[in-house]
């Protein structure tokens, strides 16, 4: 080979990319690993609070059975502490009337739900061409019916007409059941961040990772590939694309891919998702009896919850999926700021706005990304999709959180499935 070129090339720096580059060179192989950005950790990114402590505006939490993660963050220094749940929820409509937890809107949700699992577990009534908001508009009462739909698109982080009931059904198997996806994944956060965690993982890498590097083209021959980007064109052995598929279309490949793998970046969306987290001196509304998780029925901000540091100054995550994001991209950032602040002292009072920090992404407006939490299937596509798999095409490998048969979505889904790619490679060379 000549001077400059590896065994295995990596595209993309997120978790998956950077588990793939890890275990391959700790198998004694030589790696480069191209990334778009100017940082790594793709849709785990972690910024610093105003009092110095890590916040993470993409990917964060770590579920129960998320065990590779738990081991990064142990095998790093890093501890994990439970998210805080003690205390009461607040619910409240758009005239700030609260919601009592049990009450007609709060029992006929838990029943919708209950349905939801019976069908999903039968297939009865659950089909691909039929969206969730087609089966979400017969929930009754209607702010149970709004409860639910809060729950589901932002589990689905996509409006529910645009993902199939089948799909859901297919997200929640992966998932682990409807109350790992609505509860125990976001059982712990990783002290350091989940971004903080990428970072930690990209220097143990080390100065293979190569930054503001975008993927354009891969040619692959009987003795290797040439990934080029617009500054360089490496020869390697393999190469492992761990981009999600709807963004990996981007990279043009010749020869042609065939129409299977065509097909799974041609019929997947990512899902639109606006994160935001607001910083207090301290979580005060714990003093109220609050567990800092609010839902609103109305307005633009749906969904709240407390993921304060364990000893730490008080954090609150606003999540937005779908229309609801869309909407607070048309605002400028002041107006958005006040519609976040104005839903949090609905539910926490006065104080909550005068935040110490206030930080905020919206995920579908990123370039390299292009959205979270993760690639939906199109309505219709799940059975094409599943079909296609993710087998390599030639010496081109896929990883990516998409490319996990279990947690896909979640950065779990992202580290296996590097790994699984990593030794794909490994047994082919
Ligand atoms: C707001 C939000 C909240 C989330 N919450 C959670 C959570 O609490 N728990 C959880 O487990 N998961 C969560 N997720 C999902 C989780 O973050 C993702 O599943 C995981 O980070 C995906 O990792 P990945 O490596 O597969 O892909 P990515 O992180 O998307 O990495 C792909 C990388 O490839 C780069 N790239 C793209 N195109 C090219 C190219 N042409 N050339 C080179 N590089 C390229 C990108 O810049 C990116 O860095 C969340 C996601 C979001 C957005």
């Amino acid at each position: 080979m000549s001077r400059g070129d590896v065994d295995v090339v990596v595209v993309g720096a997120g978790f998956s990319g950077l588990a793939a580059a890890r275990a391959l060179q700790r198998s004694g192989l030589s790696v480069r690993v191209l990334e778009a950005a100017d940082r790594v950790g793709g849709r785990a990114l972690t910024v610093s609070s105003a009092a110095g402590t890590p916040v993470d505006l993409g990917g964060q939490w770590i579920g129960r059975h998320h065990v590779r993660m738990r081991e990064l963050a142990q095998e790093f220094g890093m501890t994990l502490f439970p998210t805080y749940s003690a205390g009461r929820p607040a619910m409240r409509d758009g005239n700030g009337e609260e919601i009592p937890p049990v009450s007609a809107a709060t029992l006929g949700a838990a029943w919708a739900l209950a349905r939801l699992i019976v069908m999903m577990r039968t297939g009865l009534g659950v089909s691909d061409e039929r969206p969730v908001a087609d089966w979400v508009a017969r929930i009754r009462p209607p702010r149970a019916r709004r409860l639910v739909e809060i729950a589901l698109s932002e589990a689905a982080s996509t409006d529910l007409d645009l993902i199939s009931l089948r799909a859901t059904a297919e997200m929640v198997r992966a998932a682990g059941g409807l109350a790992e996806v609505l509860g125990s994944a976001q059982e712990s956060l990783v002290s350091c961040g989940a971004g903080g965690l990428a970072a930690l993982i990209a220097d143990d890498v080390g100065p293979a990772v190569a930054l503001n590097q975008p993927v354009t083209s891969i040619v692959r021959d009987e003795e290797g590939v040439t990934v080029r980007t617009p500054c360089e064109a490496i020869r390697a052995r393999r190469v492992i694309v761990a981009v999600a598929p709807p963004v990996a279309r981007k990279i043009t490949h010749q020869p042609a891919l065939p129409d299977s793998r065509a097909l799974v970046q041609r019929e997947t969306f990512m899902g639109t998702v606006y994160k935001a987290v607001i910083v207090y001196d301290e979580p005060f509304w714990r003093d109220a009896g609050l567990s800092g998780e609010a839902s609103s029925l109305d307005g633009l901000v749906p969904t709240v919850v407390d993921v304060s540091p364990s000893n730490g100054p008080g954090h609150l995550c606003a999540l937005v999926p779908g229309s609801e994001a869309r909407a607070l991209d048309a605002l400028s950032a002041d107006a958005r700021r006040e519609t976040v602040l104005d839903t949090l002292s609905t539910h926490f009072g006065e104080r909550a706005r005068a935040p110490l920090s206030f930080h905020e992404k919206s995920w579908h407006q990123d370039e390299f990304v292009l959205g979270g939490y993760t690639a939906r299937p199109r309505l219709g596509s799940l059975d094409a999709v599943t079909a296609a798999g993710h087998a390599p095409v030639g010496r081109v490998h896929w990883a990516g959180t998409e490319a996990a048969p279990r947690y896909n979505g979640y950065l779990e889904g992202a580290v296996r499935s590097g790994e699984r790619a990593a030794a794909e490679v490994l047994a082919a060379l």
